[in-house]
């Protein structure tokens, strides 16, 4: 291998430490925001039995025929990267038995694979925030999780996004409204491209959902699906949209929303924008009532939501720049032999004394000169610095790096107590 050849995988990138800042940025908003609403992390493997996505995801959606990253194990099992999270939460609710009279909110993050042509906020390898709720029939909870994400995307800063909503009505409903579209689609047969066909037979409601630009006004002038919903299905609809009203969250109904993926029922969400070309959804959700027994489980209605974290940090970037990693507190010089043999050691003592203390050690020697632009360029606030004649009188000299200031000469004991003080 030459070294020009050593590349990634395509589609699938580094986060580099410059970048990681945004990550753990939108991470940590997450985390803390899904503790406040109740919702516990669950983590399940990365790669799951093929027949789990075929069963759950559906035979007719794009990352079954096409991008899914499907290989035999040693053993010959067929085993599947995850293209979404869901299909392995809702498999492991099943094998552990937590779904019997029982409710549960969880969250999960990490890595999704789909092989997609890489363009701008689409990747092969890309990651999601995700949250599902098991349990709860009711529009209360479709309206509490699109607060919640509401609240986290807020949170983060990312502007100018729009909440597009509709409702797939129940599996009843639909199938009366499936009929309708293949003889509306049947009729223009000429006009479908070859994935549309396909469609038409198996899963007529996806052809609504296609990107192709020739078919939009076709698509435009389908029948609509809210035309078709049932009593049941307008009144959660109409829940959901009341609570929303309620907390004076902004949405469209579009009532030519469908989903991706086959599960969805009910109500189903995306979260638009028109800053990262064509790739708009950074969000995207709804209710998957059916999920469960279809892969075997005992009846259970659902509701989740995906967000994408690669075009939500790429939306930051655009909107704010690049955060900063956080920079040091303190650099500490070490310059001279016996000063090295010490250093070390002073500076756990203090990380022992100020747990708060980001401190930053000067490993690898140098000269005071080399030394201090090092500190200097690490962001630090302060250098501790620590020759031998500080050294031998267990002493360290102080210096401000950011403000004028003269520097001072501090005991090894009473450096914790002057460096907690200035933390403060
Ligand atoms: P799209 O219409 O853009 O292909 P999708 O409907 O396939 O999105 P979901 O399966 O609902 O997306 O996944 C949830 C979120 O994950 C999306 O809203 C998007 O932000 C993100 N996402 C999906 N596919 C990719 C990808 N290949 N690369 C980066 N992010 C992605
Ligand atoms: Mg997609």
């Amino acid at each position: 291998m030459t070294r020009q050849q050593i590349q990634p995988p395509r589609g699938m990138n580094d986060v580099l430490p410059v970048h990681t800042p945004a990550w753990q940025q939108l991470e940590g908003m997450a985390r803390a925001l899904f503790s406040a609403y109740g919702y516990q992390e669950i983590r399940v493997p990365i790669v799951e039995y093929t027949a789990l996505f075929k069963r759950s995801i559906g035979e007719y959606t794009d990352i079954v025929q096409k991008e899914m990253f499907t290989f035999e194990d040693p053993g010959g099992d067929s085993l599947t990267l995850r293209p979404e999270a869901t299909a392995g939460i809702v498999r492991a609710m099943i094998s552990n038995g937590l779904l019997h009279n029982q409710r549960h909110r969880v969250w999960c993050a990490g890595p999704m694979f789909r092989h997609e042509k890489p363009q701008r906020g689409r990747f092969r390898q890309f990651h999601q925030i995700d949250v599902e709720a098991f349990g709860y029939a009711g529009p209360d909870i479709d309206a509490e999780q699109i607060m919640l994400s509401a609240r986290l995307l807020r949170r983060t800063g990312v502007r100018r996004l729009t909440l597009n909503l509709n409702s797939l009505g129940t599996a009843e409903s639909r199938r009366g409204y499936r009929d309708k579209l293949v003889a509306y689609f049947g009729a223009h047969k000429s006009r479908l491209d070859a994935d549309s066909l396909r469609r038409l037979e198996g899963n007529p409601l996806r052809i609504l959902d296609s990107k192709n630009p020739d078919l939009q006004d076709l698509i435009a002038a389908a029948p609509l699906l809210t035309e078709s919903l049932d009593e049941a299905s307008r009144q959660h609809f109409d829940g959901v949209c009341r609570h929303l009203d309620a907390v004076g969250i902004d949405y469209v109904v579009n009532p030519r929303l469908v989903r991706g993926l086959d599960y969805y029922s009910h109500t189903v969400f995306e979260w638009l924008t028109t800053e990262l070309g064509s790739q708009g959804a950074v969000c995207s959700g709804g209710r998957y009532d059916g999920l469960v027994t279809q892969l075997g489980g005992e009846p259970t209605p659902a509701v989740g939501w995906a967000m994408g974290q690669e075009r939500i940090v790429e939306l930051l970037r655009v909107q704010h720049g690049d955060p900063s990693a956080a920079a040091p507190d303190a650099y500490l010089v070490i310059a001279g032999a016996a000063a090295e043999a010490q250093g070390l050691m002073l500076a756990e003592r203090l990380r022992d004394a100020c747990p708060k203390l980001r401190l930053e050690v000067n490993c690898g020697g140098g000269s005071f000169k080399s030394q201090l632009k090092r500190a200097d360029k690490s962001g630090a606030r302060w250098a501790i610095i620590l020759g031998d004649m500080e050294t031998d009188r267990r002493v360290a000299g102080l210096k401000s790096l950011r403000v004028e200031a003269p520097q001072v000469e501090i005991g090894w004991d009473e450096l914790p107590q002057e460096l907690t003080k200035r933390l403060d």
